[in-house]
């Protein structure tokens, strides 16, 4: 049991306490900072999960990565692309379909790609989701490589 971050040996309340807040081993110290980026920004816990299960996989994701105007749950840079979890989906209403359309409009006008996930995909289909945004960010690559 090491910290994700530091790789520093944790205790036993260390990684209990982190693994019931956020799902991933991380040390105190670690954790205080992770709680503020959180309370900040209202960071769901299926992103902290997703940030570092991509990060695992090889990719350089950015946790709540500002992008001018709002925070972005995931931004992996290099391909543009953002991803943002979705915690109400279940109550979608036309007036926030429609916000999230203007909203992946404008991204797509700056050539940034907008994914929307459900967080109980992320809960339920972890690794699955993780091999479809693996997927999608070799995609982005190959098309940034023909330009
Ligand atoms: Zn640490």
């Amino acid at each position: 049991m090491t910290c994700l971050e530091c790789k520093k040996e944790l205790s036993y309340i260390d990684h209990k306490n982190a693994i019931d807040a956020f799902g991933v081993e991380l040390c105190a110290k670690h954790q205080v900072r992770l709680n503020r980026l959180i309370i900040k920004n209202n960071t769901p816990k299926e992103a902290i999960q997703l940030y570092y299960g991509l990060k695992e996989r090889g990719l350089t994701p950015m946790l709540e990565w500002w992008d001018g105007k709002k925070s972005i749950d995931i931004a992996i840079s290099r391909v543009k692309l953002n991803i943002e979890i979705d915690t109400e989906y279940h109550m979608l209403t036309h007036e926030q379909a429609i916000n999230d359309l203007e909203e992946a409009m404008h991204s797509f006008k700056n050539g940034f790609t907008t994914i929307r996930i459900p967080n109980d995909l992320i809960k339920h289909h972890f690794t699955e989701t993780i091999n479809n945004i693996l997927g999608i960010v070799e995609g982005l690559n190959a098309n940034i490589k023909k330009i």
